[in-house]
């Protein structure tokens, strides 16, 4: 074994570069970081470009609020944020960041240039490399930001091996950009790769018609609207009628208070609703969205905030289960009707 040296605080480019590992997976993971950061900033028109799956190029282009000269680098420093200043923030937190990790993050594991401004004062140009600053300088530019993220894993090397297909990483970028367009109807997003359109939501805050443009016209036609409240949950979405299943349950997307969350209970909650209608082995093509207090929410179970806490997840599950069920009930009055003839 070696001898052991003296215990030292790495510096805070390794650091970043490590903990870039638990938030930076892979491209799509870059996409979701930037797209949510663009959502966070109030923004209602995000374009996404995407070269060669990501590995060559991951542009963000959005019309937010944009960040004022003077916190541009600060932006870049591991656990700085502008999303939460005290620990009871922790339990009322109404964006998607507050860790401030995924900037320093990317940047640790790659090139990146941004420009942005808040459409008061002159507007900022960066350019970080393996988390160095090389520059910054003033730009002209209208309020907003754009992120250009080139050279992805570059000093990580272990990490460009562990990826998939090109294929299977862009169906990967597809899927996140799908669901971040699905909680947030309200914004235009466009997605591209290699200069060819994949996606483009029109921001008119239409969940049916971003669910068309996703999974096609014919499902659209077959999807159930259902809404429901009770005191401390308000649903709404939509919901494919018992005909219209899928071999898998990746169809299925639970949105709470704008945030998109992979939850077993709650997507079985789902498939529960739909009582003996589905057979074995098939699951629905589901939106379902969620608004309720973010105190009974723990966002911060994971570094990906994908998972999260509920401290009423069993009250929750029922009330999916039972809004699914009483309005497949009603549906489904007409078809039984004609089968008793
Ligand atoms: P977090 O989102 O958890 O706060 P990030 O590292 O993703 O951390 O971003 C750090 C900070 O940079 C954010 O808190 C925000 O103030 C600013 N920021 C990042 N991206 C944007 C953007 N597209 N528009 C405006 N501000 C941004
Ligand atoms: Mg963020």
């Amino acid at each position: 074994m070696k001898v052991m040296a003296k215990i030292h605080e790495l510096s805070s480019i390794l650091s970043d570069q490590i903990s870039a590992g638990e938030v930076i997976e892979r491209p799509a993971s870059v996409v979701k970081e930037l797209v949510e950061n663009s959502i966070d900033a109030g923004s209602s028109r995000i374009d996404i470009e995407i070269n060669e799956s990501g590995l060559k190029g991951i542009k963000i282009v959005d019309n937010g609020s944009g960040i004022a000269p003077d916190q541009v680098k600060l932006a870049f420093k591991r656990f700085a944020t502008s999303k939460i200043s005290s620990q009871n923030d922790l339990f009322d937190i109404h964006s998607l960041g507050f860790r401030g990790e995924a900037l320093p993050s990317i940047a640790a594991i790659s090139n990146v240039a941004m420009k942005t401004s808040d459409g008061k004062q002159h507007g900022s140009e960066i350019q970080v490399y393996g988390g160095e600053i090389i520059k910054q300088m003033p730009a002209e530019l209208r309020r907003g930001t754009s992120v250009e993220v080139k050279d992805l894993f570059f000093n990580t090397p272990h990490r460009l091996r562990y990826l998939k297909s090109a294929s299977t990483e862009l169906s990967k970028i597809t899927d996140v950009v799908n669901r971040l367009a699905l909680s947030h109807p309200e914004i235009a997003i466009s997605l591209t790769h290699n200069g060819k359109e994949i996606l483009r939501t029109s921001g008119r805050n239409n969940l049916l018609q971003v669910i068309a443009g996703i999974y096609g016209n014919q499902t659209m036609k077959k999807m159930l609207e259902i809404k429901n409240e009770n005191e401390n949950f308000s649903l709404t979405g939509y919901t494919s009628l018992p005909d219209l299943t899928r071999a898998s349950r990746k169809y299925i997307s639970i949105i709470i208070n704008g945030r998109f969350v992979k939850d077993f209970t709650l997507n079985h909650a789902i498939i529960e609703g739909y009582g003996s209608k589905l057979m074995v082995g098939r699951f629905p093509i589901s939106v379902i969205k969620i608004e309720m207090s973010p105190s009974l929410i723990d966002v911060n179970v994971h570094p990906t905030k994908q998972e999260i806490r509920l401290s009423n997840s069993r009250e929750l599950s029922d009330f999916i289960a039972k809004s699914i069920y009483s309005f497949l009930a009603k549906e489904n009055l007409i078809p039984d009707a004609m089968e008793n003839k």
